[in-house]
């Protein structure tokens, strides 16, 4: 069995990746152990139960939000429900335009996704700027769903995403 200070890390990084200047953190390699993505799961599932907050549903972010949110959701006996860009989900979407570092994006979730009053924890791999997960925040808040927590396997504390985010931040990795 891993521990959550093995399972940080098999993070492994990618100096000029995907360009010049960038340094790339690969969540990736925790997926070759199954038994270090039980352990991260688990540790996430703990953190989110020790919040004494009933939580409805798991948001995760397109992409590798999708990878951690369905584990912690099953764990937790809870939904999960995708946050995805523009034109890849089906029926009525609520929508929201966020920059990225190219310009802008949009984001979208099903209008079903979630019921007014549920209570939502975000997931993705990694915070940087927040723009992503400020961006999910704002689709929950127009369902009328409140986020009780953002987690992160990885925060780049220096970037201060957690500045653009109304809900507690929990990161796993803060580099
Ligand atoms: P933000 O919107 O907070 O600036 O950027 C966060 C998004 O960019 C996340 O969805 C994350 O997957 C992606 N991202 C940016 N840099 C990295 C990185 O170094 N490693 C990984 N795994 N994802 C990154």
């Amino acid at each position: 069995p891993y521990t959550i200070e093995q399972v940080k890390a098999l993070v492994r990084e990618y100096p000029d990746f995907p360009s010049k200047g960038i340094l790339f953190r690969d969540i990736f390699p925790i997926f070759r152990e199954p038994e270090a993505v039980e352990c991260l799961v688990e540790h996430f599932v703990d953190r989110i139960k020790a919040l004494g907050q009933r939580v409805d549903v798991v948001v995760g972010l397109d992409a590798r939000g999708f990878l951690f949110g369905p584990l912690i959701a099953i764990k937790l006996g809870v939904a999960f429900a995708p946050v995805r860009k523009r034109g890849k989900l089906p029926g009525e979407v609520v929508s929201v335009t966020y920059l990225k570092e190219y310009g802008p994006d949009v984001f979208e979730m099903q209008a079903d996704a979630l019921e007014a009053g549920h209570n939502v924890v975000i997931i993705d791999d990694l915070l940087a700027t927040g723009g992503s997960c400020k961006a999910a925040e704002e689709l929950v808040c127009q369902l009328k769903g409140h986020v009780v927590l953002n987690a992160f396997v990885i925060s780049l504390v220096g970037l201060e995403g957690d500045k653009q985010l109304k809900a507690p931040v929990y990161a796993l990795i803060e580099c």
